[in-house]
């Protein structure tokens, strides 16, 4: 069965439906889980537009702060907590291969995907990943 769990988060409401499904995997294999954030790079003049000195600074410490959290509600080491800082897909991918990872768990879509499709980052990991790929769809918005 599975020996290593990574977990994909946008780390959103939307997650909590998702983590119920990871904690359940978890449970039946047993296996390590491990968990990954990607904050994508801003481009330089967002800085100047927006007037905030280290908004990657800030969006970075955030995700580590609520990864922190995540990471004690379903028990995982600190040291299996990731905050990448790059393109998405690529970064999820590179740490599942980095950590010998067999299934990749993630939403369907994010926040903002259309409940219908599949989004972006699923479905670039589904095409990527070298392992299994678990998608989980989320119910749809009443
Ligand atoms: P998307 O394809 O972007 O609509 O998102 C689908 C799923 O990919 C989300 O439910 C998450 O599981 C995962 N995901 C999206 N964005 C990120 C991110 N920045 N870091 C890690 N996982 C993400």
């Amino acid at each position: 069965m599975y020996k290593h769990i990574l977990f994909a988060t946008d780390l959103t409401d939307e997650t909590e439906y998702v983590i119920e499904k990871v904690r359940t995997l978890r449970g039946y294999t047993n296996a390590t889980l491990s968990m990954i954030h990607v904050v994508e790079p801003l481009p330089g003049y967002s800085y100047a537009y927006l007037g905030i000195e280290d908004i990657e600074g800030q969006l970075i410490e955030e995700a580590k702060q609520a990864m922190e959290k995540l990471g004690t509600t379903l028990k995982v080491e600190k040291t299996n907590q990731f905050v990448e800082v790059g393109p998405t897909k690529t970064k999820i991918l590179q740490v599942a291969e980095e950590k010998n990872i067999d299934l990749i768990i993630c939403g369907s879509h994010g926040r903002h995907g259309l409940s219908l499709l599949l989004g972006s980052t699923a479905n670039a990991i589904l095409h990527g990943a070298k392992c299994d790929v678990l998608t989980v769809r989320l119910p749809e918005e009443k």
